[in-house]
């Protein structure tokens, strides 16, 4: 299989390539609209044929290359069924497959940050792409977007952090550079969600985050909900500073740094 796992910067949100060496047949999870092009390039250069972006949500700090990458190279694109995505070219209910070449997907619904949320699994691989139910040491914010702690403590729990313990997890975001994870690692050290923690105790760690909004919030979620059509919105500010500056007053800081937006 050939992986690679790109980065935006800005927002801190990965984005994760996958093709079947052999037939050459690709998927994106969670491409950015402002680095369609690089990751068009790529696609090209590694001979590759796009056939699905998946995302893991409905977005609400960046747009997605769904509808740039469709118009360049073809593919179409796939979201979670609960999320309502109209634009969508495929709505992947729990459980769903999506196979490229000799390379199989599964949808598995796991909603709490937003009520369409998927992760995607790549058993073969020993892979899942978690977006922002579960990020390394954290999880996605569940205060907006139909996000509910319980939601979310019983999906990371019961749908998650049950798979093989090896199994590497790639998150939708890393505040702090890290890049991957393990189920094994995740049931030991998450602060919020780790087997030390109950579903109560989880909801009492959501509720007292009281998060900043988000800035790129209102032309993000519309813009996602059309799969990334529309016109750019105004210049990117430096999101990564103002994110951090917004959590200053955090009391949590130390164990998990970002929103998780
Ligand atoms: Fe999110």
């Amino acid at each position: 299989m050939i992986f690679r796992q790109l980065f935006d910067p800005e927002t801190s949100t990965y984005t994760y390539l996958l093709a079947d060496e052999t037939t050459r047949e690709a998927v994106l999870i969670d491409p950015v609209r402002e680095h369609s092009e690089r990751d068009a390039t790529l696609v090209r250069e590694l001979g590759l044929a796009l056939r699905f972006t998946l995302e893991t949500h409905v977005h609400a700090d960046h747009i997605t290359g769904a509808d740039a990458l469709r118009e360049k190279l073809g593919s179409r694109a796939g979201v979670g069924a609960a999320a309502g995505v109209g634009c969508a070219d495929l709505a992947l209910a729990d459980g769903a497959a999506v196979r490229v070449g000799g390379l199989e997907l599964r949808a598995i619904a796991t909603p709490g940050h937003t009520s369409g949320c998927t992760t995607y699994t790549c058993a073969a691989a020993g892979m899942a792409f978690t977006g922002d139910a579960l990020l390394i040491r954290g999880c996605g914010r569940t205060d907006f977007q139909q996000g509910d702690a319980r939601t979310l403590f019983r999906s990371v729990r019961e749908r998650i952090l049950t798979l093989p313990d090896a199994t590497l997890l790639y998150p939708g975001h890393d505040y702090r550079g890290r890049t991957v994870t393990t189920v094994a690692e995740e049931k030991r050290w998450n602060p919020r969600l780790g087997l030390a923690r109950s579903e109560d105790d989880f909801v009492a760690i959501m509720a007292a985050l009281k998060l900043d909004y988000p800035r790129r919030m209102d032309e993000s979620v519309p813009a996602n909900l059309r799969c990334g059509t529309g016109p750019m919105p105004a210049l990117r500010a430096p999101a990564v500073a103002n994110l951090v500056a917004g959590q200053a007053g955090r009391q949590d800081v130390e164990v998990d740094f970002g929103a998780g937006i």
